[in-house]
C-alpha cells in the first residue's frame, strides 16, 4: 500500500482525535478538529453501532497515523514485539517510540514525525557519526543522534537551533543544545510514551 501523503489534519478527523500530526499548529486553533467534531465525508455523521472489533482496528490505525508507519512496516514492529520478552504491546510502543524518525522528532529536531521522517530520508540525520537514512531504523542505547555537517548550514537546522529551547526531551533522551546532538539514554518504559494509546486493543486486533 502506498503512504499517505494527503492532508494530515484529515486523518485526524477521520479518527475523530488529535494525533498532532502537524507540530505547532496542532496547539492553535486553527486545528480542524477543535473547529469541527465529525469525520470527513457525505455520511459521516450516522449513528452506528461500534462492535469491539472496529475498535481494535481504530485504535491500530490511530497508532499507525501517529508514527506514520505504513500496515506492512507496522505488522512486522508487532511480530518483533511479539518475539521479545515482556508484554507485546509495550514491546509494540517501545520499538514504535525507537524509531530513528520518532527519535529526531523527539529531539526536537523537527516540528513533526512526518517532517522527522524528510529529516532522516534527506540524509542530514547521523548516528554515531554516520549518516542514516532509515526511518525505520531502531536506535540504542549509547547512540548518539546529531545533524550531518554539511546540513547544519540549512535554513531549517538555523531554525531548529532558534526553537530548541523551547523543547521538552523525554527521560530516555539526553540533549545537548550547544553541539545539537541527542543521545539515547535507554530505552523508554512505558510511562515515557506519552501517546494516549490503548496498545491492548491492537495486541487484542492481531489476536484475532
Ligand atoms: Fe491533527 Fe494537528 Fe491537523 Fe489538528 S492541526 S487536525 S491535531 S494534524
Amino acid at each position: 500500500m502506498a503512504r499517505y501523503t494527503g492532508p494530515a489534519c484529515r486523518i485526524c478527523r477521520r479518527q475523530g482525535d488529535k494525533l498532532m500530526l502537524k507540530g505547532d499548529r496542532c496547539f492553535t486553533p486553527k486545528c480542524p478538529v477543535e473547529k469541527r467534531h465529525t469525520p470527513p465525508g457525505q455520511h459521516s455523521s450516522s449513528r452506528r453501532k461500534v462492535s469491539e472489533y472496529s475498535l481494535q482496528l481504530k485504535e491500530k490505525q490511530r497508532a499507525r497515523s501517529i508514527y506514520g508507519v505504513l500496515e506492512r512496516q507496522f505488522k512486522k514492529h508487532f511480530t518483533e514485539a511479539e518475539r521479545l520478552p515482556g508484554m507485546s504491546g509495550e514491546n509494540l510502543l517501545q520499538i514504535l517510540e525507537m524509531r530513528l524518525d520518532n527519535a529526531v522528532y523527539r529531539l526536537g529536531f523537527a516540528d513533526s514525525r512526518r517532517q522527522a521522517r524528510q529529516l532522516v530520508l534527506h540524509g542530514h540525520i547521523t548516528v554515531n557519526g554516520h549518516v542514516t537514512d532509515v526511518p525505520s531504523y531502531q536506535v540504542k542505547a549509547g547512540n548518539v543522534i546529531s545533524w550531518k555537517e554539511s546540513s547544519t548550514k540549512l535554513v531549517l537546522y538555523q531554525t531548529v537551533v532558534k526553537n530548541i529551547e523551547s523543547k521538552t526531551i523525554p527521560s530516555w533522551l539526553s540533549l545537548d543544545r550547544d553541539t545539537m546532538s541527542g543521545r539515547v539514554l535507554a530505552k523508554p518504559s512505558r510511562n515515557d510514551i506519552e501517546s494516549a494509546i490503548d496498545e491492548r486493543l491492537i495486541v487484542a486486533f492481531y489476536s484475532r
